[in-house]
């Protein structure tokens, strides 16, 4: 698409340049991990390589100086999301723990039996278990918001769940398993105007568009580094300060304390409460490495290539009769999920392997998604910004392959 040149940025990752069964690599499932730009890799080496120490506490240069790395992660990621303050920018071992985090902390503290949690019909699994914890050990109840055909939340249905009991909305901005754009915005000043809190499962929203917490009056928002193009074991959840300071911690040990006897313990500041144990010190480095990447290419421009390609493929998907898209939103990310006629995903995608081409093919962590259109699993081909019109039509071309075996 125009000026963006996903060609030279190709070059950035070096495992686009493998074979796989002596096909050239064609990488088509960025929604579940990204892969990773030789900065990235460089960051992560150099932390263990050249600059690595325990944080926090080291009274020497080398600590010190592999604190300050690790910290501008912070400070990064408050960037990315346009937060306020970095007190509000928890580190996580990824969206999975951020949402648990918020669920046994601030759910067991502030909910009560009877309040309700609105879910939608397209959240990934941990957007879905968390709660069903919580509903367990304190006997919340679980709402779920329908969605359309096109996959779409129905927004007159989900105002209609809305009530004095709702305390919480939890909601995917983007859906992992068939790339819906949620009205987010419009969809938290309707929870906000029921008095409940909002919390944003922001995985594939964050490597695909522009986000601002902020202007978004998200309460909490969580994403995992690694399919933002930077390593794994890392993430954040973002909170609004006066949330994070009424919530207790939720891990106990070092670094989340001020002082400790054996008859009690105080917490330390924000956010190091909720940072128990050494950290993940050489992934925040390279989460770092991973946010100044994309901030270099620029958000908004890596959103318009992929949304590009997502068209792209969407046309030529539909130029093969056996095929059902799913998920057909007017608002969509870079994903492309479908079933083949007489085929299962799982046969679909081994025949795509052998053509060198990866996709992900099943439930996608989202079996009520996939309970909802009727389908077992689908092939989802997701793109990042390293994703050409050549791999689209590689894509094709193997399915145009599958469709003749299975005549
Ligand atoms: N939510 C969504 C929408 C996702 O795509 C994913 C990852 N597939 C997750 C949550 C969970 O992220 P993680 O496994 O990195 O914790």
């Amino acid at each position: 698409a125009g000026d963006f040149d996903a060609h030279a940025y190709r070059a950035d990752f070096p495992v686009l340049g493998e074979t796989m069964h002596g096909k050239p690599l064609v990488f088509l499932d960025t929604a579940a991990s990204a892969q990773k730009p030789q900065a990235v890799i460089d960051a992560v080496n150099g932390a263990y390589g050249s600059g690595y120490a325990n944080i926090h506490r080291g009274i020497y240069k080398l600590s010190q100086d592999a604190t300050d790395a690790y910290e501008a992660a912070r400070d990064a990621v408050r960037e990315l999301l346009n937060a306020a303050e970095r007190e509000e920018i928890v580190f996580v071992r990824g969206a999975t723990e951020g949402i648990n985090l918020v669920a046994q902390s601030w759910g067991r503290t502030f909910l009560a039996p009877g309040d309700q949690i609105v879910l939608t019909e397209i959240e990934h699994h941990s957007n879905i278990v968390p709660w069903q914890l919580l509903r367990d050990q304190i006997g919340v109840e679980i709402k779920v918001a329908p969605v359309d055909d096109s996959g779409q939340v129905d927004l007159d249905a989900f105002t209609a769940l809305l009530g004095p009991k709702t305390k919480l909305v939890a909601m995917p901005h983007v859906s992992n398993s068939i790339g819906t754009v949620l009205p987010v915005e419009t969809m938290i000043a309707l929870a906000h105007d029921a008095g409940a809190k909002v919390l944003i499962d922001g995985c594939q929203a964050v490597p695909h568009q522009p986000v601002d917490v902020r202007a978004l009056d998200a309460d909490f928002y969580v994403f995992s580094a690694h399919k933002l193009y930077g390593p794994t074991g890392i993430g954040a959840l973002y909170a609004k300060r006066a949330l994070l300071e009424a919530m207790p911690p939720y891990h106990g040990g070092g670094d989340m304390i001020a002082t400790v006897t054996f008859e009690k313990t105080t917490w330390n500041d924000l956010p190091y409460k909720f940072e128990a144990g050494t950290p993940h010190i050489a992934g925040g480095i390279g989460f770092k490495a991973a946010i100044d990447y994309v901030q270099a290419i620029g958000l908004d421009r890596i959103e318009a290539h992929v949304d590009a390609l997502r068209r792209y493929g969407e046309q030529r998907l539909a130029g093969i009769n056996s095929i059902r898209q799913i998920g057909t939103a007017e608002a969509r990310a870079g994903i492309l999920s479908f079933v083949m006629e007489g085929t299962h995903p799982h046969d679909v995608g081994t025949i795509l392997d052998r053509a060198g081409v990866a996709v992900r093919c099943g439930h996608h962590c989202a079996q009520p998604t996939m309970d909802r259109f009727g389908v077992p699993g689908t092939v989802r081909a997701s793109f990042g910004l390293y994703n050409t019109e050549q791999d689209v039509d590689a894509l094709v071309d193997g399915l145009a392959k599958v469709a003749e075996i299975f005549g």
